[in-house]
């Protein structure tokens, strides 16, 4: 079976969960080179998105992805705001009106998020941002798609690199967001919006098992 509606909500619904659980610990990363904050903002706009869905499951995949977009976009805020948001709306319109999304359908979607988030914020991979988290998960759920990977084994692949690609920004100097204001001593800290990337595609991959 591929990937429904019901699916996807329910996979951002374990979003919002590991979010809140590790709400402090994304306020303590940004603290050490940000201003404390990207815990709070994705803990409010996935707490404001399973409310809305606790409303309301949209009938397709893209739908409710397109619903998550405009919630995160509007109740996030800070840079993570816009980005989250311009990637799920990128992976929504990927998606199209699909009743269900297969292994290729998912690559595509994460793809399509990637490339709305270099859109909007202009980092590329080696600034210590998301972009770092998604640009080798994208790359890994396309060839796991590519050699006839199901959607779970998208993910887990996703996941993993995301992962990697995360701990990878811990020497880097950051030279987008507010970490770049602090230069050279930005350099020894995890990034924040890379730490959340990881988390998510975790989740998801939790969740397509
Ligand atoms: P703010 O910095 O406005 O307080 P958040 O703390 O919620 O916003 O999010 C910070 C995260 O956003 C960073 O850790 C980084 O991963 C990501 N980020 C910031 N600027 C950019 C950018 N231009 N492109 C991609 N990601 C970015
Ligand atoms: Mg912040
Ligand atoms: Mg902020």
């Amino acid at each position: 079976m591929g990937c429904t509606a019901e699916r996807v909500a329910e996979a951002l619904r374990a979003v919002a969960r590991v979010v809140a659980e590790h709400r402090e610990e994304l306020v303590r990363l940004d603290r050490e080179i940000g201003d404390g904050d990207h815990g709070e903002n994705l803990n409010r706009g996935f707490t404001a998105l399973v409310s809305k869905l606790d409303g309301d499951v949209p009938g397709t995949p893209g739908a409710v992805l397109k619903s998550a977009a405009t919630t995160l976009i509007s109740v996030v805020g800070g840079a993570a705001g816009p980005l989250y948001g311009t990637a799920f709306l990128r992976a929504a319109t990927s998606v199209g009106d699909a009743a269900e999304l297969d292994a290729g359908a998912v690559a595509g979607a994460l793809r399509a998020a990637l490339e709305g988030v270099v859109a909007r914020g202009k980092a590329a991979v080696g600034d210590k941002t998301m972009v770092d988290a998604l640009t080798p998960a994208v790359a890994a759920a396309s060839s796991v798609a590519a050699t006839g990977g199901d959607v779970a084994g998208v993910l887990a692949a996703a996941a993993e690199a995301a992962e990697q690609g995360a701990e990878s920004t811990v020497p880097l100097v950051a030279r987008k967001g507010r970490a770049s204001y602090l230069g050279e001593r930005s350099a020894g800290h995890l990034d924040p919006g890379a730490r959340s990337t990881a988390l998510l595609l975790r989740t998801l991959a939790g969740s397509a098992r």
